[in-house]
């Protein structure tokens, strides 16, 4: 048990659900492996309820905080700066208490931006599929699109593909094509891709055996990225390790979104070592 006292800085997450989220078991071990004297807690805060939260962040001086799910959105309007990339995307991941002045940003696409160079993954030149077009897409389109030379967005919904082209087309100027889910526009996308990202919520627990990706679409001289991070290895990572692909886990992108949110809380470099196996250990 770690020695709390009246010195303690306090750091936390909002959400609704929150009693799932393993960002306390990954920040916590953060601050224990360096030695800050530091907590973070989870707080469940209902829809429509992200103003006080965010008062009371100020009110109660909380250090910072991780924004999920249903307040990434609106969390905006109550926060003194928010820095480009969240207010491009319109969504907020991380809150920094500097002062009294809260600040917003999106640590989201840093997350699979480091997870895929951490891995050994360059982007330039490269050709990227990404299926889906939510806040996780586009946070990774947005990160990713600057690098890449080609960009295809798939969705199921295609209209919210095509807002997210225009997004990253209007900033970076790229080659960017989009289309809705069918096997044979995934199929014929994939055919000369360099990386596949699944950024959809397919595959995820309790449906982890779904998978968009047809196992014989795969082959060896492709990365993919699939950014559900429970089961640890879904059905799409178990498929591209099967074909020689070149595999990087969507609780790598967890631990570096994570990463980037403790150091822009701390400005310590984040002890990615401690925080992947507390995530791993939550997830086991
Ligand atoms: P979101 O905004 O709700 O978007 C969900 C996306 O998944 C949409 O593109 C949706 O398509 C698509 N989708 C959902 N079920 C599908 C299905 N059965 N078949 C095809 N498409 C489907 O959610 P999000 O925040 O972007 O999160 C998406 C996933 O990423 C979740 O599993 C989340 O846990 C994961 N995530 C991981 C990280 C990480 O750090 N590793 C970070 C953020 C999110 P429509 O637009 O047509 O509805």
């Amino acid at each position: 048990m770690m020695n709390v006292s009246g010195e303690t800085a306090v750091y936390g997450v909002i959400g609704n659900p929150i009693v799932h989220t393993l960002s306390p078991a990954m920040q916590n071990a953060a601050f224990e492996a360096i030695g800050l004297d530091a907590v973070f807690l989870a707080f469940d805060v209902p829809v429509g309820e992200a103003e006080y939260a965010v008062r009371g962040v100020r009110g109660l001086g909380i250090r910072g905080l991780n924004v999920t799910m249903p307040h990434k959105e609106t969390v905006l309007p109550f926060l003194d700066e928010v820095d480009e990339t969240a207010r491009v995307l319109g969504s907020v991941n991380t809150i920094l208490n500097h002062d009294g002045r809260l600040r917003g940003f999106n640590t989201d696409g840093a997350g699979a931006h480091h997870a895929l160079e951490e891995s050994g993954v360059t982007l330039a030149g490269k050709k990227l599929i990404l299926l889906g077009a939510g806040g996780a897409a586009k946070a990774v389109a947005y990160a990713l699109g600057r690098e890449v030379a080609e960009l295809v967005i798939i969705n199921r919904t295609s209209q919210k593909a095509d807002a997210i082209a225009r997004t990253v087309n209007e900033k970076f100027h790229k080659k960017i094509a989009t289309g809705s889910f069918s096997p044979d526009t995934i199929q014929k996308s994939l055919q000369d891709a360099d990386i596949l990202i699944n950024a959809t919520a397919a595959g995820m627990c309790p449906r982890q055996k779904e998978s968009l990706v047809k196992k014989a679409w795969l082959k060896p001289d492709l990365t993919v990225m699939d950014i559900v991070y429970d089961p640890v290895e879904t059905q799409l990572a178990k498929d591209a390790k099967a074909a020689g692909a070149h595999v990087v886990s969507g609780l790598e992108m967890l631990l570096h979104q994570g990463a980037a949110s403790f150091e822009i809380w701390t400005g310590k470099a984040a002890p990615l070592a401690a925080m992947r196996q507390a995530l791993l250990k939550q997830l086991r």
